[in-house]
């Protein structure tokens, strides 16, 4: 719960705000940027919301973030921010809000399909909240948890049993040790059906993994991202925890393959033509090899 005795003194005064206990996962960033920015290392609210539609965005922020840091002065009805997550990005892909500070608020989504085509999958796993739980189940509950890595899996324990889903996840990742009921071994492409193919991507973590669905969607975790700065798909460097000429080894990997969206755990989402996807994972490549 955010404390207006912590308020950060960034915030432009008014009823939104952010406290001190701000991670800087940029997730209210995302969801919400005309009402929240980097102010360097931190978030706050550089303007306040001028209309409904921002004052939704502004409250599915504070449901979203982490560590509860988003606070409001007044009291708000929150049924419609509620309602909003899952929120759909495109087709059946949704982003599920209600990020873990476990994860450092990583994203996670839901691929929502019918029985008939292997059901509702869950990529990576967000906080385990009620509100998302009955949104989750209403929509058909889930079939499947994929687990791209280690550090995005937050309440994976409780999803698989709420909704008896098996978990997929890599060894070299801990996946025996966390129980996971599907345990991915070696480089080898998986493929889960006809529209899901899980593939091996080491370098972020020894274990990290990748989800292509439909040659489309690749949720890719923490391996790739959009950097907004540079305009660029980008892997992040710093934060590779394992090997970075086997990340860039796996990034090159993913020139076989076409897809439209990247949908990371970390980092932001970038939509663009499977032309235009292949040519700035090129250039990403490219980046990753002169970078030592
Ligand atoms: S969502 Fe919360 S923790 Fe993340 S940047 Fe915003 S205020 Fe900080």
């Amino acid at each position: 719960m955010a404390q207006p005795s912590r308020r950060l003194p960034e915030n432009v005064p008014g009823d939104f705000y952010v406290d001190e206990s701000c991670i800087d996962c940029d997730a209210c960033r995302q969801i919400s940027p005309e009402t929240f920015r980097d102010h360097g290392g931190q978030s706050s609210v550089y303007q306040q919301p001028a209309s409904d539609a921002q004052e939704l965005r502004a409250l599915m922020a504070l449901l979203a973030c982490p560590t509860a840091s988003i606070g409001t002065v007044h009291k708000h009805d929150t049924r419609a921010a509620v309602a909003a997550f899952p929120s759909l990005i495109a087709d059946n892909v949704s982003f599920c809000g209600y990020t873990a500070e476990s994860s450092f608020g990583a994203w996670s989504y839901l691929i929502e399909r019918p029985a008939s085509d292997g059901g509702n999958v869950l990529v990576d796993c967000p906080r385990f909240t009620s509100p998302l739980v009955r949104r989750i189940a209403a929509a058909g509950g889930v079939s499947t948890i994929f687990l791209s890595h280690r550090d995005d899996i937050a309440d994976h324990q409780k999803y698989a049993a709420e909704f008896h889903a098996p978990r997929i996840m890599h060894e070299d990742d801990g996946a025996r040790r966390l129980g996971m009921e599907r345990v991915v071994t070696g480089r080898a492409i998986l493929e889960l059906d006809r529209d899901l193919l899980v593939i091996p991507t080491p370098g972020h973590t020894r274990g990290h993994m990748v989800l292509l669905y439909k040659n489309k969607f690749l949720f890719t975790g923490d391996h790739l991202a959009w950097d907004p700065d540079s305009h660029e798909l980008a892997a992040f460097r710093e934060v590779c925890w394992y090997s970075w000429p086997e990340q860039t080894r796996s990034m090159e990997r993913l020139l076989e393959y076409r897809f439209e969206w990247v949908l990371p755990g970390h980092g932001r989402i970038h939509h663009d033509s499977a032309d235009a996807m292949h040519n700035l994972l090129s250039k990403c490549v490219r980046h990753m090899k002169q970078t030592r």
